[in-house]
């Protein structure tokens, strides 16, 4: 069995260790100079809408799936008659899109923050009468990470948001002054068989992952979340991992976004889980049955981002794991990733801020 991923980052290198253990060999697309998943298999290094490549990709392999969020549809839809793509490409339009994406959470009613769509100043204007102060504005494509974002706090900001961001289409969303935020993990596979793992508490950064917990201990919240996920999974045909990320305000769970990919939220899974998310995707995109999506404990992930501190290298290896994506370090960027696993939510707390206190020191 071969399968072709197009991106080759760590998320690409995750899914090529766990395809390691199935017996099934990685072919990549990725247009960088050293991607890590070089490391477990051949990389092609062309553009990801490259015809050539995507044609000899679809050739070698069995399926073809993606790691990464910004391939261009149209890609995809070149060689969807040659080879099976999973997740769908239609499941990858409505992701990249926030306006399209907003409007099947609304079909499927998933509850989520109002919103409008905004092609001028004066739309923009309305949605602040509509909606109240403060929102946020968002680039409809290609942000991620909290890019491509304003967020606009009094009448005076609507002029500063839309010099930055107005010459695309945007949407405006509700600010949600949320509680903590979450994401729902769930994979479907070829057959139908859907499986969503423990709900993950997630903490941001600059707008970039910093820790996920999971299990989250809320058994109403984590069974909506489950059902929000089996619909969208449902709807969508979907076949692969899903990750659907919702904010927790007021005791209610309001949709964000969902990413059609293994996910960042996800990796506690490697050694928290019974089948980490990378093993279910493959699984799921190679017409397999689906692993177990229990928990083995509590566990705790803290994503590297710039560097990653020699203090980090030197932690004890009984209960946490180092993942060292073997990228050049860069301020912002996500270089690796710790996982702890202890047997309660308190131990695996205390273990996390242990080391928190360890790198800050440093
Ligand atoms: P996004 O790129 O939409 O995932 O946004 C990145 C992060 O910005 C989220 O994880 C939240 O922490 C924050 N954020 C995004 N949208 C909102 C919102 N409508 N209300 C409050 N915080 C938000």
């Amino acid at each position: 069995m071969r399968i072709g991923i197009i991106g080759a980052g760590q998320l690409g290198q995750m899914l090529g260790f766990a395809a390691r253990d199935l017996g099934i060999e990685c072919r990549f697309i990725d247009p960088s100079e050293s991607p890590p998943a070089a490391d477990v298999g051949e990389v092609t290094r062309r553009p990801f809408d490259d015809p050539e490549a995507l044609a000899t990709l679809a050739a070698d392999c069995d399926v073809v799936t993606y790691e990464f969020e910004n391939v261009p549809v149209e890609a995809l839809l070149q060689i969807s008659e040659r080879v099976a793509i999973y997740p769908p490409p239609d499941a990858l339009r409505h992701a990249q899109d926030r306006l399209a994406e907003k409007r099947l959470f609304d079909s499927l009613q998933i509850p989520l923050p109002k919103y409008r769509a905004v092609d001028s100043k004066q739309d923009l204007q309305d949605a602040v009468d509509e909606i109240g102060l403060p929102l946020v504005v968002k680039t409809r494509r290609f942000g991620y990470d909290g890019k491509g974002q304003f967020v606009v706090r009094s009448a005076d900001d609507v002029d500063a948001a839309w010099r930055t961001l107005g010459l695309q289409p945007l949407i405006v969303e509700e600010w949600v002054p949320f509680d903590y935020e979450v994401s729902a993990i769930g994979v479907r596979n070829v057959n139908g068989d859907i499986a969503t793992y423990p709900l993950t508490q997630n903490e941001h950064a600059d707008g970039i992952l910093h820790l996920s917990r999971a299990p989250v201990e809320a058994p109403e919240l984590a069974a909506l979340a489950e059902y929000y996920v089996g619909e969208l999974l449902t709807h969508l045909n979907y076949v692969g991992v899903l990750a659907l990320e919702l904010f927790v305000a007021d005791g209610h769970l309001l949709v964000n976004e969902f990413a059609p990919r293994v996910h960042n939220s996800g990796h506690w899974t490697i050694e928290g889980a019974a089948t980490s998310q990378f093993t279910n995707h493959l699984l799921a995109v190679t017409d397999q049955p689906l692993g177990s999506t229990a928990c083995r404990g509590h566990a705790g992930m803290l994503n590297l981002v710039g560097e990653i501190p020699d203090a980090a290298r030197a932690l004890p290896a009984a209960d946490c794991w180092l993942h060292d994506y073997g990228k050049a370090a860069r301020a912002g960027r996500k270089l690796g990733h710790i996982t702890v696993v202890a047997a309660t939510a308190d131990e695996r707390d205390d273990r996390l801020q242990g080391i928190l206190d360890g790198l800050r020191k440093v």
